[in-house]
């Protein structure tokens, strides 16, 4: 907790949105930044609670609702690097538990301020917002590419399929752990919802390109276009693969978001 009085000195600033007489003219993202004293000032109301119920997700209702981070991101640890200007770490720290803040910083509902403990009295912590300023950091600094290379090869080779966020996410862990990804796409564009979903307002199209560069450059291939199941079979992907990683999503009602098949000699899974 960098500031023990931060709490009480500052009070929250959300990020500006575009004047209403600007935004209906295009669709365009409406949320703007705060500059980077702001910035570090909020992630100063962090009070590092001893029970951070933001960085805690649990669910109830059946496990259809959520109170806290779902990803369980270490959010007080994240807002106190911010705070201190080590945003290097900040990014380091995030990212262990998330691989898209570039995402989640945009679009995610944000449980976690709900139920943030500063919420009980007031308004919560801004954490989206300083979760969307850590990972511009690191695209500003070149610090994604870095991140994201494995530091040898393992030989192996996994096929994913499906190139929304499950499959992305999937495929930047697997390539950083050495072995060699190919996601096959379905779709002319790559990124699922992401592309073909969320509206511009909240998510510019740019910033999922922007992702999928960051792939192309770590060493993932990217195949669009291709419907596995039809324009290549199952038994191909199993004979050119040592597994296979399903992320297809659901166009009907969720099944499942994502899942590792394993290969007709091996029943070990790559990832857990
Ligand atoms: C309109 C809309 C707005 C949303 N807004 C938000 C929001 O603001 N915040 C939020 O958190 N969530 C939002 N969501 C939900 C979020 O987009 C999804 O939860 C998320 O995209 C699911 O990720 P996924 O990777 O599991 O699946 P998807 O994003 O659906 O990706 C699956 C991919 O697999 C591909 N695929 C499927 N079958 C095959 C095959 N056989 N071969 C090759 N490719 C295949 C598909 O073409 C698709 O690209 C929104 C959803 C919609 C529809
Ligand atoms: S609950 Fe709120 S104040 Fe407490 S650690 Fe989490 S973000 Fe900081």
């Amino acid at each position: 907790m960098g500031d023990p009085r931060g709490f009480i000195k500052y009070s929250r600033k959300n990020n500006p949105v575009r004047p209403v007489m600007q935004r209906i003219k295009d669709f365009d993202v409406m949320e703007l930044d705060l500059d980077d004293a702001d910035r570090r000032e909020q992630a100063a109301r962090c009070m590092n609670c001893g029970i951070p119920f933001c960085h805690h997700g649990i669910f109830y209702g059946g496990g259809r609702a959520v109170s806290g981070c779902p990803n369980d991101n270490l959010i007080p640890e994240w807002n106190d690097l911010v705070y201190r200007n080590r945003d290097r770490q900040a990014f380091e720290r995030l990212t262990r538990t998330n691989y898209l803040p570039d995402m989640t910083g945009r679009v995610c509902p944000a449980p976690c301020e709900a139920a943030c403990v500063q919420a009980l009295n007031g308004p919560g912590i801004t954490i989206r917002n300083n979760e969307k300023f850590i990972i511009e950091q690191a695209f500003k600094n070149g610090w994604i590419v870095d991140s994201g290379k494995p530091q040898h090869r393992t030989g192996k080779k996994i096929a994913v399929v499906g190139s929304g966020p499950a499959g992305i996410a999937a495929a930047w862990r697997l390539n950083q752990l050495g072995h060699s990804v190919t996601i096959f796409e379905r779709d002319d564009r790559f990124g699922g919802l992401l592309m073909y979903g969320i509206p511009n307002m909240k998510l510019d199209k740019k910033i999922v390109e922007r992702r999928f560069q960051a792939l192309r450059e770590v060493g993932i291939k990217l195949v669009n276009n291709t419907e596995v199941g039809k324009d290549i079979s199952v038994a191909e992907l199993r004979k050119a693969f040592d597994r296979i990683v399903l992320c297809t999503g659901s166009r009907k009602r969720v099944i499942w978001t994502c899942r590792v098949v394993n290969s007709a000699e091996s029943t070990k899974p790559l990832i857990t």
